[in-house]
């Protein structure tokens, strides 16, 4: 267990693999405690094995359980991780995924500076303090054309109109949104779907 927990996005070399496990779910395992993978997996019939290490615990799992179940156990996963967050607490992930240490002031900027330019379908295009930002949920894209984007695009984090903008939109977009960008950053593999960060100036 302890093996794998400096490197959480070590994938694993086995052929089961490919059984429909996404690469999301491996990193999550690799990242759970082997009693709770062994309590999840108990609810679709696979039996325990005491003294398993973890990666064949989680090779047994992948073998044992079918799509749908590997699928429902992701979400449990992803649940277990990030639901009880609230949006604000998710917004404060995200803008540390830029820059763990220090963040955004968000309190420089204020709601009302904010104005909604447009918005259809899953998509809102704001702009604040003459920058245009674009949050685009059915997409997976968000754009800004601050400084701060550019450096914190890299790594999957938020400038702090987004950080705003993410606070605009209903709560039920800007949750399940946060959360798929949280995941795909911190647990992502090479058959994730990652959003997109593009400069609003060139969108
Ligand atoms: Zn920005």
């Amino acid at each position: 267990m302890t093996a794998f927990h400096n490197q959480p996005y070590v994938v694993l070399e086995q052929p089961e693999q490919a059984n429909g496990a996404s690469g999301v779910l491996i990193n999550l395992m690799l990242d759970t405690e082997a009693s709770m993978l062994v309590a999840l997996s108990e609810q679709y019939g696979v039996r325990r094995i005491p003294g398993l290490n973890k990666s064949s615990l989680i090779q047994r799992i992948l073998s044992l359980c079918s799509t749908e179940q590997l699928d429902d156990l992701q979400n449990q996963l992803i649940a277990a991780r990030y639901g009880s967050f609230s949006v604000a607490e998710l917004i404060d992930l995200a803008v540390r995924l830029a820059d763990a240490d220090s963040k955004p002031r968000l309190q420089s900027i204020s709601a009302g500076e904010a104005t909604l330019l447009e918005q259809k379908q899953g998509r809102w295009l704001f702009t604040m303090r003459g920058h245009d930002v674009v949050i685009d949920t059915s997409r997976r894209t968000l754009s800004c054309d601050c400084h701060y984007f550019t450096f914190a695009a890299h790594r999957h984090g938020l400038c702090k109109h987004l950080a705003l903008g993410f606070t605009l939109i209903p709560e039920a977009y800007a949750h399940r949104a946060l959360v798929d960008l949280l995941v795909a950053a911190q647990y992502g593999g090479d058959d994730t779907p990652y959003w997109r960060f593009t400069r609003s100036s060139a969108a």
